[in-house]
């Protein structure tokens, strides 16, 4: 094996901070750490980066500065959005409308307001794990007060089709929420094309600082606090500023955005690579996911007879940092609810794989994953009872 390399495939789960990003922060640590809602000069200026990280928000979302409300990021902002909206709205209805694949930060969420009366369909999606705008249309009751539905998902990569969904949603006068904190700064987003009401981003998706993130909400949009406190964020969202990191999102978002449409083509390349090598390299390896209405940057692969989670200490041993969708949470085995929501058996569902990449991977290191992952997986199958029962069927 080589040295000590280190191949980092697991940036839908976080990035690192960009050495510009950090740059920009620092002072606002030190000389400029002044409170924004103080009168005096180092207050007003530390308030005039704030204000020039909400332009630069706004304009990579086609929003306008004063709908961006900066939050501690992308799991605050879907709490925000979903119970906000229900207890402001909830005289009109109980009714919400979700997906089966979202991220926990809104599943949990609309679970808590199941315990509080709301009522919440989850809708099933595709094999590829689309959800059909006809199903969305079809579960809306007169009670239906909001929909939520995840721009991207986080471990298949599926886009799904929000301009649809939203056109739908502002046609019934319903509220239309998005987590988009997988695809901002990956995929073009226009909020106003788009209709959506509601989008929740996070900073540590796209090489901006963990503990950062931002809920968009349209003008008009009828929606409680979810922070109370002081008057910050034009009374929405209370608490004092995290002012280095609010400049740190800013430069983030402005810098992932100037490089976005040549950045996706260069990974979309990549991704593919990881792809069509792994399928010719192993046998019984299956793609998850959409084919091509996918991030750029994620390839999910389940591999029949073995479990994800081995396969990610062997890949670490070589120096590869990746995923598995079946992310067992606090040591139970439970398969994530994403890979059985498309139809994966639980033998697949144990046994996937989740690269994603990001601005910094090579195409030398896609070639070196390749070079490994075949003997990893190869010698896990030996070992697996499975597929000695698998290859003891075939020679009958
Ligand atoms: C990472 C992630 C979140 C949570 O964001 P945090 O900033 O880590 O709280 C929410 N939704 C999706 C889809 C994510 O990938």
């Amino acid at each position: 094996m080589e040295g000590r390399r280190l191949v980092y495939m697991d940036h839908a789960a976080t990035t690192a901070t960009a050495p510009a990003v950090v740059e920009a922060m620092l002072p606002y640590f030190t000389d400029h750490f002044g409170n924004p809602s103080s009168v005096y000069k180092i207050a007003r200026e530390a308030k005039a980066a704030v204000d020039e990280a909400r332009e630069k928000m706004a304009r990579a979302l086609s929003a306008k500065p004063e709908e961006i409300y900066f939050t501690s990021g992308g799991t605050e902002a879907d709490n925000w959005a979903i119970k906000g909206i229900a207890f402001a709205n909830k005289q009109k209805g109980n009714h919400i409308i979700t997906s089966a694949i979202e991220h926990h930060a809104v599943l949990h969420t609309c679970q808590y307001l199941e315990k509080m009366g709301f009522e919440v369909t989850y809708l099933p999606v595709d094999e590829y794990g689309r959800v059909d705008p006809a199903a969305v249309e079809a579960a809306i009751t007169d009670k239906t007060i909001l929909i939520s539905i995840m721009f991207a998902n986080n471990e298949i990569g599926t886009i799904e089709p929000i301009a649809a969904i939203g056109a739908l949603a502002r046609k019934k006068g319903i509220y239309f929420h998005t987590d988009a904190v997988q695809a901002i700064g990956h995929v073009p987003i226009d909020v106003g094309a788009m209709q959506i009401d509601l989008l929740s981003l996070s900073g540590h998706k796209f090489n901006g600082p963990k503990g950062i993130g931002a809920l968009y909400i349209r003008k008009g949009v009828k929606i409680d606090n979810f922070m109370h406190g002081g008057g910050q964020e034009r009374k929405r969202r209370a608490g004092t500023e995290n002012l280095a990191a609010i400049v740190g999102i800013g430069v983030a978002i402005e810098r992932v955005t100037a490089s976005m449409e040549q950045e996706a083509k260069r990974l979309i390349v990549l991704r593919d690579r990881l792809r069509d090598g792994i399928l010719e390299k192993i046998p019984h390896a299956r793609l998850n996911g959409h084919p091509t209405e996918r991030l750029p940057g994620n390839m999910n692969i389940s591999f029949e007879f073995i479990e994800g989670e081995s396969i990610l200490l062997f890949l670490d041993h070589a120096g590869i940092s990746a995923s598995t969708g079946s992310a067992c949470t606090s040591g139970s085995l439970e398969p994530s609810h994403v890979m059985l929501a498309i139809g994966l058996p639980h033998e697949l569902a144990h046994g996937s794989l989740r690269m994603t990449l990001g601005e910094e991977n090579t195409e030398e290191e896609v070639d070196y994953l390749l070079g490994v992952l075949p003997g990893i997986v190869e010698r896990l199958r030996t070992m697996s009872p499975l597929y000695a029962d698998y290859k003891r069927s075939c020679n009958v």
